[in-house]
């Protein structure tokens, strides 16, 4: 039989992409989700894609009496957990409301979890937590200095689900940390569309790009990198996605504890994300360099490598195939799912 996967926030950006290869590696996603940042219309689009109706819970992952009875009802063999706020500007602003979701609701699904045996857990983290590293690529025994109530929200769960595993050996658990997650599913039929203005550089650009916005403001053109402007580890979400798949089967193999970045161990600087979406569209893309964003740390990329020997998982769709895929997704869903 088929094993069921609890995917909490499964409506979202990466959950909805890691339930199609979920699918398609012959699992069953289950998506419990709030819709706090997500449109229900998603599921129709999964059904799209997947061929299949996927089960939705709407929920809260803090709600205990609902997880207890999703627990009671489902045998799963795993949680994925990605619900989650992530708009590390909000967490200063609102830092409980951060502390709450991200480490609250964590520490009531890996309690409902315990109580229902249910042991393999995968949870998203960030590259976050590293802050401003000392040097790139970044390993994952780096200094964990995040700078944000977000980014220390979600060491906060990592150290949790450590001294988790520490307490009870018998859990399989994966803490992720993804770099910078971009791009679309190919059909076009899922991808990410933020509510309001995009804070990302991604889904700005590809606002832009279809006329939504006059240009893009570059946040600073004097950094110390090869063009002066920022630069980050740029991965495709169905890569990501398929990271999801490898970490639940070497849970199944192992009963371990992972710490893992996932990305794809290359930099690409904002005028490089500028090009390659020029290229995906055939249109060029109006913008300006601005000052610095504050708080931005000038340029980091992940070392991919333990991911790699891990997990045999590695990135392989290039920032060409990533603006190609949100530009078709943008393009065909100029309001998202609306
Ligand atoms: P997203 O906002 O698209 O998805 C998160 C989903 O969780 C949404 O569908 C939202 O409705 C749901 N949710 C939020 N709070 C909830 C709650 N209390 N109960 C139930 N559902 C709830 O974000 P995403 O980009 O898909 O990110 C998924 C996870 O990955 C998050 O935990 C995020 O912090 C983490 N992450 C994201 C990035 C990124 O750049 N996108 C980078 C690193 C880590
Ligand atoms: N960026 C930019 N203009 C924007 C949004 C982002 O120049 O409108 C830059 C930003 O300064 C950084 C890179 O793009 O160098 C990635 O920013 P994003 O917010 O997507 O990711 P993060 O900074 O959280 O890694």
């Amino acid at each position: 039989m088929s094993q069921r996967i609890l995917v909490t926030g499964g409506a979202g950006f990466i959950g909805s992409h890691t339930c199609v290869a979920l699918a398609a590696a012959g699992y069953v996603p289950v998506i419990l989700d709030n819709l706090c940042n997500s449109d229900v219309r998603v599921l129709e689009r999964l059904h799209q894609i997947t061929g299949s109706t996927l089960q939705f819970i709407q929920g809260d992952v803090r709600d205990a009496a609902l997880l207890a009875r999703v627990f009671a009802e489902t045998p799963f063999a795993a949680a994925i957990h990605f619900a989650g706020l992530k708009a590390v500007g909000d967490s200063v602003s609102d830092p409980l409301a951060y502390y709450d979701t991200n480490v609250g609701g964590s520490l009531m699904l890996a309690s409902a979890m315990r109580d229902a045996g249910v042991n393999t857990l995968i949870f998203s983290s960030s590259a976050t937590v590293y802050g401003e590293p000392e040097h790139s690529p970044i390993p994952e025994d780096a200094a964990l200095r995040p700078a944000s109530p977000y980014g220390r929200s979600k060491l906060m769960v990592e150290q949790a689900l450590v001294d988790l595993y520490r307490s009870q050996p018998g859990w399989r658990i994966a803490l992720l940390r993804y770099f910078n997650p971009v791009g679309a599913h190919e059909s076009g039929l899922i991808g990410e569309h933020p509510h309001g203005k995009p804070n990302n550089l991604m889904p700005f650009v590809c606002q832009v790009a279809v006329g939504q916005r006059d240009k893009l403001q570059i946040h600073g053109g004097d950094y110390p990198t090869p063009d002066g402007t920022g630069v980050r580890d740029y991965v495709h979400v169905m890569d990501l996605a398929e990271g999801h798949v490898a970490a639940l089967k070497h849970a199944e193999i192992q009963s371990s504890l992972v710490t893992l970045n996932l990305g794809t161990g290359q930099g690409a600087s904002v005028l490089e994300v500028v090009r390659a979406f020029e290229r995906a569209s055939g249109r060029p893309l109006p913008f300006e360099i601005g000052p610095r964003r504050p708080g931005d740390v000038p340029a980091y990329w992940g070392d991919p490598s333990l991911a790699q020997a891990t997990l045999g998982w590695r990135a392989r769709r290039s920032l060409d195939q990533m603006c190609a895929d949100s530009w078709r997704w943008q393009q065909r869903n100029p309001e998202g799912y609306r």
